[in-house]
């Protein structure tokens, strides 16, 4: 039984301070050049070098303002960590393959795996398609011979479904407790969870290096699931 880390990357400036928030939400809705002295994906490699030193491999998601720049390629390449698709306009088949295949032109490889931005029907964003149709996902996921799709139900106990090769984990463990029913699934939930089962924990690094607390519960749970690989 396996912890399965799962890494949203919304936010390529972060947080903080205002102008990397300002950049970050600019980004999402217009195409800006990366810009590195603004310390693009920083709480990403902040976040991978945590990652790795403990061994611990995670599947990381990317939008289109996120994608991997060669830094963080590079902590990608050194962990084994795996490269999939945050989809974000999923009005249909067409745009959903139409994310993948941007995605797998800028990586210069293909892509077997994807989650889904924004949760609660909150819309993110000028590209972003707010509802959320896990079963249209899983139909198309099959269909382009993805792999595996990480859903966004907030009951981590719900196990993991199949479609014609396609394999969904319906919800995950947020780490971020505005996700998640805290008194009925605390950290230590999940530590006994992953001894018997398959659980996915989702964090999204800009939150997580924004709040030691958060900061304290994710390395409580990498350290914890050191030795159990991702699928
Ligand atoms: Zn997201």
């Amino acid at each position: 039984m396996a912890l399965i880390v799962r890494l949203d990357v919304d936010r390529p400036y972060g947080r903080e301070p205002w102008l990397r928030h300002a950049l970050s939400r600019l980004s999402s809705d217009f195409f800006l050049p990366r810009l590195e002295s603004m310390a693009y994906l920083a709480e990403l490699k902040w976040m991978l070098g945590l990652l790795n030193a403990q061994g611990v491999r995670a599947h990381l998601f990317f939008r289109r303002c996120t994608l991997p720049s060669e830094s963080a390629l590079e902590l990608i390449r050194q962990g084994g960590h795996e490269m999939g698709l945050h989809l974000e306009d999923s009005r249909s088949y067409s745009t959903f393959l139409r994310e993948k295949q941007a995605l797998e032109a800028a990586l210069g490889q293909p892509v077997y795996s994807f989650s889904k931005h924004g949760s609660r029907g909150i819309k993110y964003g000028l590209h972003h398609y707010a509802p959320y149709e896990p079963e249209k996902y899983m139909e198309w996921g099959a269909r382009a011979g993805m792999k595996l799709f990480l859903g966004n139900m907030e009951d981590p106990s719900l196990p993991a479904v199949s479609r014609d090769g396609c394999v969904c984990f319906p919800s995950a463990f947020w780490l971020e407790p505005s996700w998640r029913n805290v008194t009925l699934h605390p950290v230590s939930w999940l530590l006994s969870r992953m001894e018997t089962h398959d659980v996915v924990m989702l964090a999204h690094p800009e939150n997580i290096k924004a709040s030691p607390r958060l900061e304290e519960d994710f390395m409580t749970v990498i350290r914890a699931g050191k030795q159990q690989v991702a699928l």
